[in-house]
């Protein structure tokens, strides 16, 4: 039987997870008294050094977002012209390409995950075009050998936007170490948070050397500045955070991971909705629970499903709906138009994504299943 949430707390599509307090705050007693709170402390040093570790990668340099390390990871490869995106994407992807003064150029994605098309990238190079910027959606890799062999083709670097896939692996290996610059963001709302934060991982010592000079005004010595770098530097507070948040993300992704089984389990076999499987080779980090409405086999459309939800105060969110396509600033480029964008513009109508988090009550998953299996007709 169906139980009514309309009196209880909202659930919403995300809940940060953070660290015991008490722990924190003997990290925080250690800051007051090194007086050290930013420029590259004693806890940033530890951090970046823990992060690589438990990643699986190389060369990082944690930054204070990720929208700042998008567009330092641009800069630091020069990039200039043209740089080929996907649309399906939260809109720090594209705004990151639009504030180093560079043409973003929208290609359509696949129907399978909804990352980037290959094929749909090599269509839309140009003379102008030096770089792609895919995003691994949802923490799903993308076809990262396809992309790679295009990058190489065509002389263009590859930029991944890592966003949703920290820690994800593909047969045995982060999927991180695909891409000239990979960034990643530690949002609140993202399955590793360090309240806000971010980062670069690339492939060797001098990068990352540049990396650091770049968040940091460029500074390359006391007084030796070698470019117009910018203020993007993570401080101890995020630092000592996250480095606390590393002893228990492996915990969260598990709690995500039984999450997903349920409601797997739930709405296997609902007409009209589809799931997105797990892929075979890949450990997943279970951060979005998207579903797709088909409104011809379920009944209602996926807006109508999304209010019948949150008359149950349930919030769920439909990431990515606009299309980044078709926000003012871009909706005139060319390739925003509808039919360059057809795969797109579909999953952007009919995707939503259910709540998923540590925290979130398996009878929560009860309910917003139910209404799901009920609501359709
Ligand atoms: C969250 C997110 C960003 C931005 O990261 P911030 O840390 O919030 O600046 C960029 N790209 C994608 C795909 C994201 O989901």
């Amino acid at each position: 039987m169906r139980r009514d949430n309309s009196e209880n707390t909202p659930v919403y599509v995300t809940q940060p997870d953070l660290p015991p307090l008490e722990e924190f705050t003997a990290s925080l007693k250690q800051i007051w008294g090194n007086k050290w709170l930013t420029n590259g402390g004693p806890f940033h040093q530890k951090f970046e050094e823990a992060i690589a570790e438990y990643l699986g990668v190389k060369y990082i340099s944690v930054f204070s977002n990720g929208t700042l390390a998008l567009v330092s990871a641009l800069q630091a490869l020069r990039i200039t012209g043209e740089v080929i995106t996907t649309p399906f994407s939260f809109v720090a992807t594209t705004h990151s390409i639009w504030w180093n003064n560079i043409k973003p150029v929208f290609a359509d994605i696949e129907p399978g995950f909804f990352n980037l098309d290959p094929e749909k990238v090599e269509a839309a190079i140009t003379p102008q075009t030096t770089a792609i910027m895919p995003v691994h959606v949802y923490g799903n890799p993308c076809d990262v050998e396809k992309l790679r062999k295009i990058a190489d083709t065509y002389g263009l670097k590859l930029i991944y936007d890592a966003a949703h896939a920290f820690g994800v692996k593909k047969n045995g290996s982060s999927i991180l170490n695909f891409g000239d610059l990979v960034t990643l963001s530690f949002h609140a709302t993202k399955v590793f948070n360090t309240v806000e934060g971010g980062a670069i991982i690339c492939r060797d010592e001098k990068m990352k050397q540049r990396i650091d000079f770049l968040k940091n005004f460029g500074y390359a010595g006391e007084t030796t500045v070698i470019e117009p770098g910018i203020n993007a530097k993570m401080n101890e507070l995020q630092a000592a955070y996250g480095l606390l948040q590393l002893k228990y993300v492996d915990s969260y992704i598990a709690k995500r991971k039984t999450i997903s089984k349920k409601y797997r389990v739930q709405l296997e076999g609902i007409k009209g909705i589809r799931l997105l499987q797990d892929i075979e080779g890949v450990e997943h980090n279970y951060s979005y629970f998207p579903i797709l409405i088909d409104s011809q086999g379920f009944g209602r459309t996926r807006d109508e499903l999304n209010e019948e939800l949150k008359k149950h105060n349930i919030f769920a969110r439909k990431y990515f709906y606009p299309l980044i396509s078709q926000f003012p600033t871009y909706r005139g480029l060319s390739s925003a138009k509808h039919e360059n964008l057809p795969i797109a513009e579909k999953a952007a109508k009919e995707v939503l994504c259910l709540p998923i988090y540590p925290a979130l009550e398996l009878d929560s998953i009860d309910l917003i299943c139910s209404i799901i299996r009920e609501y359709g007709v």
